[in-house]
C-alpha cells in the first residue's frame, strides 16, 4: 500500500509533518538513512509507515522499554502487528513475542540493544526474515555524548549479520556525533541524510479573519496576475464558483477536486505543471503529485483542518527558492465546521482529542500575537527567532490585555446557560433590549450592558478570538449555543491574563456578522 492511504489510515493524520514525506520515501525505498529530527517532530511514524508500505518484518532498536511499550500499544490499537522484546515483559510475555516472531506474523518488533548481547538474538532474527532495521535515538551509539549505551554498538553488527537497509534517527545533530552514527552504525558507508530545518524562509506567511473571503482571494490572485498559484478550498462546490469568479475577474482558473473524472484530473495536472500563470482552486485532493518549482502563492480559502495540513500546502509555493506569497482565511464558521468534522467522525475518543489540539495549534497561529513562523516552528520543535517575512513582523498589531473582556464574554455565556449564540451573548453585553432578550429575562442580568464600550463589531472580534484560543466551542448538542471549555476556567478565576490583537476590533464589515 502507499504511504498517503495508510498515513490517514492507520495513523489518523492528515498530512505528513516536515521532513516526513522524504524520509518516508527513501526508508520505504530501501534506502540507508541517517535522518535528524527534532523531539516531537515525529520521527517514529518515519520508520512505522515504511514497515507497513513493505512485506516482512522491521526491527527497531530503541533504548526506552516505557518508549516502546507505549508505541507497541498504539500500533496494536490501530491494528498493526507489533510486539516488544524486553526486560520488562513476563517470561511468558516474551515466549509469546517469540513464537509470532517464528510464525512470521510480526511487522513491527521493538527490541532493547542489551538484547543484542545474547548469542542467541541475531541468529534468531535472521530466521524471521528481517526486512529492515530502525534505530531510534541512534546518538546513543556516541561514546562522547552523554547517552552512551555501550550495547548500541552491536547494532553495526546486526546490519552486517542481516545485511539489510538500516535507517537511524536522532535529534541530536552536531557535526561529530553524526560522523559517530555513520561509521559506527553504517561502517562508514554514505547513507541518505536528512538533516534540513523545516523553515522555508521564502515563503511569506500571512493570515486574515474573512472579510469578503471572495474579494480576498481576488485581490491576492490580481497582484500575483501571471504566476502560478493554488487556491485551496473546503468544499468542492467552492472550488467551481471561484474559479468562475477568477475566471470573470480575467485571471484564468480552474477547477479540480476528487469528484471529476481521472482523465480530466490528470488534463488539469498536466496543464498547471506546464502553463504559467494558471490558478487551480481545488480541494486537498491536489498536490500530491505535484511537483512545481515555482508555484509562487497559495491561498487557502478555509481553514485547513490541521496545522500539518496547513504546513504541507504552503510547502507547495516557492519549492524553487525564490520569494512566495501564501495568505490563510479563516472564519468562525470554518472553525464551528473544522470542530464538528471532528466531533462527529468515527475515530475513537483520544484521537479525536488529539485532532481538536491539531486544530488549536492552528488557530493559535491564525490568532497570533507574535511572528506566525515562530509559532509553527515551535510546533514543530525548533527554536527559531522572529522571521521579518510574515504579515506580523512586516506590521505588528496593536495587542492589549484582553482578560476583563473575556470574562466579560464568558460570565455572559454561564449566566445565560450555555445555550445561545454569538449574537445573543453580544446583545447582553451591549445592553440590546430585544425581544428575545426580555422574554427569557436576561436584561435583568448583572452581565447586561457591561460592553457598551466594545460595540457589536468588537465584541464578534473578541468572541472569534476566543473561539480561536479554545475558550469557547459551539455545542452541538445544544444547537451550535456557545459553551466555555476547560481552558478557560484559569481565565475565570483570574489566574491567566488573556493577549488580544485590536486590530481585528475595527469595527467589520457587514459580511463578519457572527451567525451561530
Ligand atoms: P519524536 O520521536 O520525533 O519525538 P514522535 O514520533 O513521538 O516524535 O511524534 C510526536 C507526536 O507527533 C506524536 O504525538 C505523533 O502522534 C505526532 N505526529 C507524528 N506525525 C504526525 C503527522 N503527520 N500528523 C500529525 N501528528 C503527527
Ligand atoms: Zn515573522
Amino acid at each position: 500500500m502507499s504511504a498517503a492511504p495508510l498515513l490517514r489510515q492507520v495513523f489518523g493524520f492528515d498530512a505528513f509533518r516536515p521532513g516526513q514525506e522524504e524520509i518516508v520515501e527513501a526508508v520505504a525505498a530501501g534506502r540507508d538513512v541517517l535522518a535528524i529530527m527534532p523531539t516531537g517532530g515525529g520521527k517514529s511514524l518515519c520508520y512505522q509507515l515504511p514497515a507497513l508500505m513493505r512485506d516482512g518484518l522491521t526491527v527497531v532498536i530503541s533504548p526506552l522499554i516505557a518508549l516502546m511499550r507505549d508505541q507497541v500499544r498504539a500500533l496494536t490499537e490501530a491494528g498493526v502487528a507489533a510486539a516488544a522484546l524486553t526486560s520488562g515483559n513476563s517470561e511468558d510475555e516474551n515466549a509469546e513475542v517469540i513464537r509470532s516472531l517464528n510464525a512470521c506474523e510480526l511487522r513491527l518488533l521493538y527490541m532493547a540493544p542489551e538484547r543484542l548481547a545474547s548469542g542467541a538474538t541475531i541468529p534468531m532474527l535472521r530466521r524471521a526474515g528481517v526486512r529492515a532495521i530502525a534505530v531510534d535515538e541512534a546518538h546513543c551509539v556516541s561514546q562522547w555524548g552523554h547517552d552512551f549505551r555501550p550495547d548500541y554498538l552491536r547494532v553495526g553488527e546486526l546490519r552486517r549479520a542481516l545485511q539489510v537497509p538500516l535507517a537511524a534517527f536522532t535529534a541530536t545533530a552536531d557535526a561529530e556525533t553524526r560522523d559517530e552514527i555513520v561509521a559506527r552504525l553504517f561502517d562508514g558507508a554514505r547513507p541518505q541524510s536528512f538533516l534540513r530545518g523545516f523553515d522555508r524562509p521564502n515563503i511569506h506567511l500571512a493570515f486574515q479573519p474573512k472579510d469578503g473571503p471572495r474579494r480576498q482571494i481576488l485581490d491576492l490572485a490580481t497582484a500575483r496576475r501571471g504566476q502560478s498559484g493554488i487556491v485551496y478550498c473546503g468544499t468542492r462546490a467552492k472550488t467551481e464558483t471561484l474559479a468562475g469568479a477568477l475566471n470573470e475577474a480575467g485571471l484564468t482558473a480552474v477547477a479540480y477536486h476528487g469528484g471529476m473524472e481521472s482523465d480530466h484530473r490528470r488534463a488539469v495536472e498536466a496543464r498547471f505543471q506546464r502553463e504559467d500563470g494558471l490558478i487551480v482552486t481545488a480541494t486537498v485532493a491536489f498536490g500530491m503529485g505535484i511537483d512545481k518549482p515555482d508555484i509562487r502563492w497559495v491561498a487557502h480559502a478555509d481553514l485547513p483542518k490541521s496545522i500539518e495540513a496547513y504546513y504541507q500546502e504552503i510547502g507547495r509555493a516557492g519549492r524553487d527558492g525564490a520569494p512566495a506569497e501564501t495568505l490563510t482565511l479563516f472564519g468562525p464558521d470554518d472553525i464551528r465546521l473544522r470542530r464538528s468534522q471532528i466531533d462527529e467522525g468515527l475515530a475513537p475518543p483520544e484521537r479525536k482529542s488529539a485532532d481538536h489540539a491539531r486544530l488549536n495549534a492552528l488557530l493559535g497561529l491564525a490568532e497570533a500575537t507574535g511572528c506566525r513562523r515562530m509559532a509553527l516552528l515551535r510546533y514543530f520543535g525548533e527554536t527559531p527567532e522572529p522571521c521579518g517575512n510574515c504579515d506580523i513582523c512586516d506590521a505588528p498589531p496593536e495587542i492589549f490585555d484582553g482578560t476583563e473582556a473575556v470574562q466579560k464574554v464568558l460570565s455572559a455565556i454561564l449566566r445565560t446557560g450555555e445555550t445561545f449564540g454569538a449574537g445573543h451573548v453580544i446583545d447582553v453585553l451591549t445592553g440590546n433590549a430585544t425581544e428575545r432578550i426580555r422574554q427569557r429575562g436576561h436584561d435583568r442580568l448583572p452581565t447586561f450592558g457591561v460592553g457598551r464600550d466594545l460595540g457589536k463589531a468588537g465584541w464578534q472580534a473578541v468572541i472569534r478570538q476566543m473561539l480561536g484560543l479554545d475558550l469557547i466551542r459551539p455545542d452541538p448538542e445544544r444547537h451550535g449555543g456557545l459553551a466555555i471549555t476547560l481552558a478557560a476556567h484559569p481565565v475565570l478565576r483570574g489566574e491567566e491574563r488573556i493577549t488580544l490583537r485590536r486590530d481585528a476590533m475595527r469595527p467589520a464589515r457587514p459580511a463578519t456578522v457572527i451567525r451561530t
